[in-house]
């Protein structure tokens, strides 16, 4: 899309856009004194305001400048196009801020494709921007009017979401932003793709790895078809995506998803929720690594060899075993009762629950202690060292009470198998308890 300043009108006004296309403040603002109205005039053919040009070059300095002169922040060129738009197709993060602060529109649509400002984000996978953006619709009258979470799902002529495009154009981390702030996993676009395509889909013809992973992770649905009845598994295979196929494939084992993202996990305190998100994924790649094993794409070796996971581990000295999976350190805490475990097996027990696929209702997930509803979850706090002193005498005590709740309760069960290596664990953890009592005489 051309910015550029071909067949502009008289010099004078190529002097003063080629300014903003530079940066040239000094320039911009001799400009002005010699002839304030050259701030209305446009470029010929895509008639480009200057607004426009210092924003998609990222000029702060002269986007500011023509800001204080009360230049609208909202002119359009020949395809309808905002300022905001053109930074943010341009990644230019703090013109995005100077605009949005200025009060641009976010709600506008181009004459294009219909797109506003945070598909083009989306699409160029400037997740600063597209944060930005979203940050913004929180606070301003769009949200008023539109509402949140419409204004995340809105559609353009296509019918196509922001979510679709980030998708089809494999920009993972605007996908997991996206769907962090709402965006319907399962919506179906208009004619965008082949039409019916979810972003699932269009994750499988873009054949992006970490976009099919994330998707699946946040409850996409392997088996939902598109207008011409295929399953993202049969895109991928057709664009020969053999890694993305691996995982598509409904006969594959299915991934942990988050649980009840909108309702649960949304309000959880951030630093747990990162910590969450991190053991989901590692939970979730251990998966794709079994099911893409022996193929021709198994994935790299993970980062850190077992070994150094426990090196890791026992460099946290401050905080607990965890009590179920005896592996990991405990990292989460059930506010209120004050229960500590690792993430992964938090993880493990939240998705345990499949929310009812008619009235998507979910129970809330109980602690699995004292089974009492957990409302929230913060990050471990680390102990005294008297509190963990106590600690290792009813964590041996504990210890004994989860293995036999194991056997019984439903919810030990369904994280064992989530886990998926119980009994492994079960050696090792007293490995480590005995470590532990030695660590606590030191001085
Ligand atoms: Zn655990
Ligand atoms: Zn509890």
């Amino acid at each position: 899309m051309g910015q550029g300043l071909s067949c502009v009108g008289p010099s004078r006004e190529v002097d003063f856009f080629r300014a903003a296309q530079s940066g040239d403040a000094d320039a911009v603002g001799s400009a002005l004194r010699w002839d304030p109205d050259v701030l209305d005039r446009t470029t010929v053919y895509d008639r480009l305001s200057a607004l426009h040009i210092a924003a998609a070059n990222g000029r702060l300095e002269v986007l500011s400048m023509l800001l204080d002169r009360a230049v609208h922040p909202d002119l359009l060129n020949r395809h309808k196009q905002t300022p905001l738009m053109l930074a943010a197709m341009h990644g230019k993060i703090a013109c995005v801020q100077k605009l949005l602060q200025a009060g641009a529109n976010i709600l506008m649509f181009d004459s294009l494709h219909g797109r506003t400002c945070l598909h083009y984000a989306a699409y160029y996978g400037h997740s600063d921007c597209l944060q930005a953006i979203l940050s913004a619709a929180n606070s301003t009258p769009v949200t008023d009017s539109w509402g949140f979470a419409r204004f995340v799902n809105v559609r353009d002529g296509n019918g196509a979401t922001p979510l679709h495009l980030a998708a089809r154009q494999r920009r993972p981390q605007c996908v997991h932003i996206l769907l962090d702030n709402g965006s319907l996993v399962s919506a179906s676009t208009g004619g965008y793709g082949c039409p019916g395509s979810t972003p699932l889909h269009l994750a499988a013809h873009g054949g992006c790895l970490d976009c099919v992973r994330e998707l699946l992770a946040w409850g996409a649905d392997r088996l939902q078809r598109d207008s011409s009845g295929r399953i993202p598994f049969v895109v991928a295979q057709k664009r020969k995506h053999g890694a993305c196929a691996a995982l598509l494939n409904p006969s594959s084992a299915e991934p942990l998803v988050w649980p009840s993202p909108l309702k649960f996990i949304s309000e959880l305190n951030p630093e747990a929720k990162a910590l969450l998100e991190t053991a989901l994924m590692d939970a979730n790649r251990e998966r794709e690594r079994k099911i893409l094993k022996g193929t021709a794409y198994s994935l790299p070796s993970p980062e850190h060899s077992d070994d150094e996971i426990d090196d890791h581990m026992s460099e946290e000295g401050d905080s607990d075993l965890c009590c179920i999976c005896f592996d990991q350190a405990c990292t989460i805490e059930v506010q209120g009762c004050g229960h500590q475990m690792c993430a992964h097996c938090t993880v493990a027990l939240c998705c345990h629950n499949k929310p009812n696929p008619v009235s998507l209702c979910l129970a809330a997930p109980v602690c699995p202690f004292c089974r009492s509803n957990i409302a929230q979850l913060v990050v471990a706090k680390a102990k005294t060292r008297e509190e963990s002193d106590k600690d290792s005498i009813s964590k041996m005590r504990k210890s004994r009470m989860s293995r036999n709740l194991s056997e019984g309760s439903s919810s030990f069960k369904g994280l064992s198998s989530a886990m998926g290596s119980l009994g492994k664990m079960a050696g090792r953890g007293l490995g480590k308890i005995a470590d532990r009592s030695d660590m606590v005489d030191k001085p």
